[in-house]
């Protein structure tokens, strides 16, 4: 029987951003293991805060499994951090989220790569040209000549892993990347999310090249990053209409605080009104408008106001179990008519 790498990856306790971990574990199978044929596992979380080191074992919960094309015999196993009692632990955001497959999320996920700090593509000690050129670039000057190869090779790993990316880019900032994975339930959408930032973390281990994942690398005239948030629920997609478009609206306006607080740190220093976001005092919504709280596609209007729309608050550090979750509370709050 083969032997299988599988690598158990969780969640630890650091906030307000959570670091990725991940340890490896080996078990032999007939073939590719199913999710039920995964064992719990444990970890030592007050290496991890999230323990004390008198009474340190938090249990690995498998939720969700890739296979790891970059390992003969690999898996990338998705994992929730449980109490020793078997109860989630209160770093395991995964457990409590509201769920429903029928909810599609598409989350655009933005990102730095550097090196000795600085984005790459960026002088030792100086600026390159502003930005302008470098979205969708294309040429030396504006991607330099690693950053493509980490971004190719990134998305090569992920739809080997059957990560379920919708397309990548080059951003507006200089050396400032784009994925986006499309999944229907926010579970899966969320896994996803965590799974492929996992692989680029290792990816880039071996170029010497680190992820920026802040909302807002650099002071100044520079794009910040974003996790844009496209979701549509089955109503949205089928029924919609302007009436309840507008009254959603109102919701997301009243529960703005709510939202902010569940899209990322530090958003104050990227929702500023520039760089296409709205302020974070601030809600509005637009047709097609970049500069609006949520986005609303011309398809959307055009469609008697059903199909999905776009939240461009969530950050590029959020959390997208949290991020997906709110979003379906507050749609919740509001009747179908
Ligand atoms: P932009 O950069 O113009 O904001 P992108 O093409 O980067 O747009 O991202 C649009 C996202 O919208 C894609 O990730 C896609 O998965 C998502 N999307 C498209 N249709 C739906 C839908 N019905 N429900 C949820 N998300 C959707
Ligand atoms: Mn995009
Ligand atoms: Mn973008
Ligand atoms: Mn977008």
């Amino acid at each position: 029987m083969p032997k299988f790498k599988l690598e158990y990856i969780w969640l630890d306790g650091y906030t307000p951003v959570p670091n990725l971990r991940g340890k490896t574990q080996i078990k032999e199978y007939d073939s590719f293991p199913s999710l039920e044929e995964l064992p719990m596992w444990g970890f030592d979380g007050s290496s991890t805060q999230q323990a004390e080191g008198h009474s340190s074992d938090c249990l690995l919960k498998p939720v969700a499994i890739y296979p790891d094309s970059t390992r003969t015999n690999g898996a990338l196993v998705m994992c929730e951090v449980l109490l020793p009692d078997g109860t989630p632990h209160p770093s395991n955001t995964r457990a409590t989220i509201i769920d429903d497959e029928n909810a599609w999320f598409g989350f655009e996920q933005e990102y730095f790569l550097v090196e000795d700090g600085r984005p790459l593509g960026f002088p030792k000690g100086g600026f390159p040209d502003p930005q302008g050129e470098y979205y969708t670039g294309v040429g030396y000057k504006n991607v330099g000549d690693v950053a493509r190869q980490i971004v190719e090779e990134h998305l090569d790993i992920c739809l080997d892993a059957g990560i379920n990316h919708e397309g990548i880019n080059a951003e507006v900032a200089k050396g400032q990347w784009e994925f986006q994975i499309f999944g229907k339930g926010s579970k899966k959408a969320a896994d996803q999310i965590w799974i492929a930032r996992y692989i680029l973390l290792r990816l880039c281990e071996s170029y010497g090249v680190d992820v920026d994942w802040h909302c807002k690398p650099l002071k100044g005239d520079w794009n910040g990053s974003g996790m844009h948030a496209n979701f549509s629920t089955e109503y949205l997609r089928e029924k919609g209409g302007e009436e309840y478009f507008l009254a959603l609206m109102a919701a997301f306006e009243k529960n703005r605080d709510e939202h902010i607080a569940a899209y990322g740190p530090d958003n104050h220093m990227r929702l500023t009104g520039l760089h296409e976001t709205q302020s974070i005092d601030q809600f509005s919504w637009g047709i097609a408008d970049r500069g609006a709280s949520i986005r609303v596609p011309h398809s959307f209007k055009n469609n008697d106001w059903k199909g999905y729309l776009e939240d461009r608050r969530p950050n590029s550090q959020g959390d997208p179990y949290a991020i997906a979750s709110r979003i379906l509370k507050t749609i919740a709050e509001v009747p179908t008519p």
